[in-house]
């Protein structure tokens, strides 16, 4: 088949999918189904999915998208929402959606279970969204294509910036990727905004493409598709762990972290069984099928094990993120058509 027809194909079917899921979200009361919008890797939100139905019958509808998508996307239905469940993906949005008054407030009985970075998620959204699992920003090399480039073994931030690595850095878009996003504010709240814009747009020049999702940089190294790669610590150990040469780096200046969350939608058809999956979200076996899925966050329960896989907290130079100004409509808005205007466009 040509490209044009696999296009084609791939259109009708792409559309034939989201009528069959429109129509059981429809029915959905009567035969107990949940939708789902998922933000993390496709695998762990396959896993969940699956879980969660052979443990309560309950069909789930699940889509797979970027933080910044499933905002957009729960904003745009926010009249009339298809959705009852966002689950995952990075805080910022979660905490946009909370104080723009699109998702639900809820208090789950597993509440007292959680860590204390999960709770205070939950107290400044004002119980409308709560931390499930953490995980620090870095970025990562590919060893092969390092030493035939000769860039040496980057260790900060600044390493990123050498004529070396022209067209040889790649990172996500922050509108779509809740990774990049963090990046973004990392950056800011390191440097100072002005040198921090400064920053990114000497990164810029090095950039060879700007992703959708945050994770596609790290497979992107695994493949030697591009010699360096921006995104979540954890992300890049996947790779390691599939025995890619790829080495992972804890930035030398500090790095930030995320805080992954999960909100009911406001309006869910099936506000009890959205609920029901809330519940069962942050119990801590839930929470082990992420390292099942070999995604090596810090869960949120106490309880869950911590993948011995997941980069230690403690040994990284994490800054004081400051969720509450960064997850806030206004600059989160206002910090991404800045890079828009200042960043993105540049030739
Ligand atoms: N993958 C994993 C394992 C994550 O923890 C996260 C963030 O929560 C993401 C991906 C983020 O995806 P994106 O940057 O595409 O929004």
């Amino acid at each position: 088949m040509s490209a044009k027809k696999n296009l084609v194909a791939a259109t009708m079917l792409a559309g034939t999918v989201t009528a069959l899921s429109f129509m059981s979200a429809g029915t959905a009361q009567a035969q107990g189904a949940l939708v789902m919008y998922c933000g993390v890797q496709e695998e762990w939100c396959r896993a969940m999915t699956t879980a969660f139905e052979r443990e309560t019958g309950i069909k789930v509808s699940m889509t797979r998208k970027s933080a910044g998508e499933v905002y957009a996307q729960v904003k745009a239905e926010a009249a009339n929402p298809r959705a009852d469940i966002w689950w995952g993906g990075t805080g910022d949005p979660h905490m946009q959606a909370a104080e723009e008054g699109i998702t639900d407030e809820y208090k789950s009985p597993k509440m007292g279970e959680l860590q204390d970075w999960a709770v205070r998620q939950w107290e400044q959204s004002k119980g409308r969204t709560v931390g499930i699992y953490s995980g620090a920003l870095g970025f990562g090399y590919n060893t092969e294509l390092a030493q035939s480039n000769k860039i040496g073994e980057p260790k900060c931030w600044a390493d990123l910036l050498k004529p070396e690595l022209k067209d040889e850095v790649q990172v996500a878009d922050p509108n779509s990727s809740g990774t990049a996003y963090t990046l973004l504010a990392t950056i800011v709240q390191i440097m100072g905004e002005d040198k921090g814009f400064e920053y990114l747009k000497a990164l810029h020049k090095n950039v060879n493409q700007y992703t959708k999702s945050g994770a596609a940089p790290a497979k992107a190294m695994a493949l030697g598709e591009t010699t360096a790669g921006i995104a979540f610590m954890h992300d890049i150990v996947t790779m390691v762990v599939d025995k890619a040469p790829v080495k992972v780096v804890a930035p030398c200046e500090g790095t930030g972290y995320e805080i992954g969350s999960m909100s009911i939608i406001k309006g869910a058809k099936n506000l009890d069984n959205a609920k029901k999956f809330y519940d069962w979200a942050l119990t801590a076996d839930a929470q082990k099928l992420g390292a099942e899925a070999k995604s090596y966050q810090v869960p949120s329960n106490k309880s869950t094990p911590v993948p011995p896989q997941a980069p230690k907290l403690a040994d990284i130079k994490l800054i004081n993120f400051d969720f509450a100004k960064y997850g806030s409509s206004a600059e989160r808005k206002r910090l991404l058509s800045k890079w828009d205007n200042e960043v993105k466009n540049l030739p």
